[in-house]
């Protein structure tokens, strides 16, 4: 049995409800913190909506569903929330400035043993812990997305991140029935550092002709045992998110051959973000 938590998440979009949400299925007590109720609230009913799949499916009662959701308070005040939290996971916007303010906060108001995490997909962990007083318990917990099903959590490890910080955070993910991967702070850490310039290859190769969309994808799928093609994952990702990713590796690792497909920054520029804007490589009913 690992240790019961009490734990802070801030940032209730995507990736935070589902953080809250594997964090409470698990017996943690967590606040989801957000600047905006509306996106609490949203956020709750994204969570509500997730278990009821899982009840649908029969893997949880709607008993369960009720202890899980009694673990789990929604808050506008960061400072309160992390006044008494044992690990605190920031989830807001991939913005620098935005993530430096926070953990400044963060560090001025949760307990001195509390460990606190980004899960920021391309952010130096380094750099948000020198907006601290406590380097040595800042670390990167790079969730995937939808959290519920997918199995990994990327740990990256900062520069001054101390060996009893990883220790613990290690056995926290894998106590929420996850599997770790230990990455070091270099741009793009692991699984954006690998899959990222496999995207920005596909697009070239469909801005250069080589393939059409569908034949790029099938290759990949059925040749290399994927569960999709890398268009179709561009798509699932925001086409954005990807061009914002390349150009941290590219400006990071300053390296050419990570430069971001012009087609891929075209579509991004005319509002093909994929998925969420309704049309990317390929047209999304939302
Ligand atoms: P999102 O846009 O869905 O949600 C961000 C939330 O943060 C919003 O609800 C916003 O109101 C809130 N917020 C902004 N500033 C805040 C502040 N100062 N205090 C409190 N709340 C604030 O974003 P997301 O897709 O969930 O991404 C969050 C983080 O996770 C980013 O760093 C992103 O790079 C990373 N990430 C995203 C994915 C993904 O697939 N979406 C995967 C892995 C990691």
């Amino acid at each position: 049995m690992t240790e019961t938590l009490q734990a802070a998440v801030i940032g209730a979009g995507t990736m935070g409800n589902g953080i809250v949400q594997v964090m409470a299925d698990f017996g943690h007590t967590v606040t989801m913190v957000d600047v905006s109720e509306e996106a609490l609230v949203r956020g709750r009913g994204a969570i509500e909506k997730s278990l009821a799949r899982f009840v649908k499916k029969e893997k949880k009662t709607a008993a369960e569903v009720e202890t899980i959701l009694q673990r789990i308070s929604l808050s506008t005040d960061l400072e309160d929330a992390v006044s008494s939290a044992d690990l605190a996971v920031e989830a807001v916007f991939e913005n620098l400035e935005v993530k430096c303010d926070l953990f400044r906060r963060m560090d001025g108001a949760a307990p001195a043993a509390a460990v606190l995490a980004s899960n920021t997909s391309s952010i130096s962990i380094t750099r948000l812990a020198n907006a601290t007083q406590r380097p040595e318990q800042v670390i990167g917990m790079h969730f995937m997305n939808p959290v519920p099903l997918m199995k990994l959590v990327e740990i990256i490890r900062g520069e001054r991140t101390s060996e009893a910080t990883m220790q613990r955070t290690v056995a926290w993910a894998e106590g929420l029935g996850k599997v770790v991967g230990v990455a070091e702070d270099y741009p793009g850490f692991i699984a954006n550092r690998i899959l990222m310039p496999m995207i920005n290859e596909a697009a070239f190769a469909l801005m250069e002709g080589v393939g059409t969309r569908e034949s790029i994808d099938t290759v990949m799928k059925f040749g290399c045992n994927f569960p999709m093609g890398p268009l179709t994952l561009a798509d699932f990702i925001g086409l954005d998110i990807c061009v914002s990713i390349l150009d941290v590796l590219h400006q990071g690792l300053g390296d050419s051959k990570y430069r971001c497909c012009p087609l891929l920054r075209r579509m991004v520029d005319a509002g093909k973000l994929g998925v969420k804007s309704g049309e990317g490589f390929y047209t999304h009913s939302r």
